[in-house]
């Protein structure tokens, strides 16, 4: 998914001297085939609609157009990036400050939730790319501490998920506040139809970057389903599961992994029981305060934790390079979750597995379901698991 035309490099982009550096900075050589497409589009000036699979290099694409698109000397904020969670957010500036370490007049600030007021609005008196999540970015529209005259590009990575229900209403509102000339880019791996409509509304004539999109899943990650026995009537089913994790765990070689459950109360207890068990695990949760969701996210990149255990909440965009095992305790809501859970594992054409806990009937016929509607292939997994999966 992620190989790379030999002859083409970054230069061949005619990139300005400032981005290459940058890119050189952080390791990219060539660009990855999404980056090739879609990065002389957008630097035409054409609103995009770009999808393409989970780790396959997006935010760079964006970074590089938003980057390159910026007049360092005029004021007022002329980027606006919008993420569906926080800790995507704080992951996108630090792609873009590392992308312009060279460009030392570059402004670019994440606004987020959780975090005090009073330090955006520093921020915001020089600010030419402003990363945000929906909620703080309008609430600062409103206050009129985000000055939005100059905003000259509109980008809305994990499109689809800001074009649901939560979410929609906002953007809308943030998207009238903008000046009416301006480029719009769009990306995600996934775009469900009835989402995909809305979000072509905000654009003129868009361009449609799409890479492989009729086998969903990548190549790279092994999907297998655990069967584990329980009547959904039992009330011991969160530790039967447990106890089907630790067996994994300790089946299973891996360098990190991220645990999902559909349910934020079980997080924490699922993170007593590892750590009790010497794993050292950690756990992240929307009800957390941001200042420990922050931490929870550094101790997985700083490799902190061997296991970091989830809602959906970072299902989602989340780039953390060692993660190289994904464990479903519950079954997903939808394919497109599924999707984009697994793609945590196996980042820019690394190798990893995701396994799915599933007891029969119901949960079994769920994933069933989500198997046929992303194309992919689940397998059950042998018994006794063979060590090198991830
Ligand atoms: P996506 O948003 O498509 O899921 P990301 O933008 O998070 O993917 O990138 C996934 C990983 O790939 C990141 O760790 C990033 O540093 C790396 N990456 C992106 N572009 C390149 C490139 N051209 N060369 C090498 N690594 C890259
Ligand atoms: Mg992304």
């Amino acid at each position: 998914d992620v190989k790379v035309k030999d002859n083409v490099d970054f230069e061949s982009l005619l990139l300005s001297q400032d981005v290459l550096a940058g890119l050189k900075k952080c390791g990219f050589e060539k660009p990855s085939p999404v980056q090739l497409k879609a990065i002389p589009l957008g630097r035409c000036g054409l609103d995009l609609v770009v999808q393409a699979k989970s780790g396959t290099g997006k935010t760079c694409v964006f970074s590089v157009i938003a980057l390159e698109s910026i007049l360092l000397n005029s004021p007022g904020t002329q980027v606006l990036i919008l993420a569906p969670t926080r800790e995507i957010a704080v992951q996108i500036w630090e792609v873009i400050n590392s992308i312009s370490v060279t460009m030392s007049k570059l402004r670019c600030y994440a606004f987020i939730g959780g975090l005090p007021l009073s330090e955006d609005k520093v921020k915001l008196k020089k600010c030419h790319i402003a990363v945000g999540t929906p909620g703080r970015v309008k609430q600062l529209i409103e206050e009129q501490v985000l000055n939005t005259e100059s905003i000259r590009l509109f980008i809305l990575d994990e499109a689809d998920k800001l074009m649901e229900q939560g979410f929609q209403e906002t953007i809308n509102w943030i998207f009238s506040s903008l000046p009416e000339n301006k480029q719009v880019l769009a990306l995600s791996a996934t775009y469900p139809e009835v989402l995909a409509k809305h979000l072509t509304a905000y654009m003129r004539n868009p361009t449609f970057v799409r890479l492989n999109t009729d086998d969903l899943s990548l190549l790279g990650i092994r999907q297998y389903y655990k069967t584990v026995q329980f009547s959904p009537l039992q009330q011991k089913a969160f530790e039967i599961k447990c106890k089907a994790l630790l067996d994994l765990f300790n089946a299973v070689s891996f360098q990190q992994c991220l645990v999902f459950s559909n349910y934020q109360l079980r997080a924490q207890s699922l993170s007593d029981v590892l750590n009790r068990e010497g794993w050292p695990a950690t756990y992240i949760s929307g009800s957390q305060d941001q200042q420990d969701r922050l931490t929870a996210m550094s101790k997985l990149k700083s490799f902190k934790c061997r296991v970091l255990i989830s809602t959906d909440l970072t299902s989602r965009g989340i780039d953390a390079e060692n993660v190289n095992l994904v464990i479903n305790m519950d079954i997903p809501h939808d394919h497109e979750t599924y999707l984009h859970r697994i793609g945590r594992a196996g980042r820019y054409g690394t190798y990893g597995a995701a396994i799915t806990l599933v007891s029969l009937g119901k949960e079994m016929a769920n994933l069933k379901e989500i198997e046929n509607k992303a194309k992919t292939r689940i397998l059950p997994l042998s018994d006794p698991v063979s060590a090198d999966l991830a």
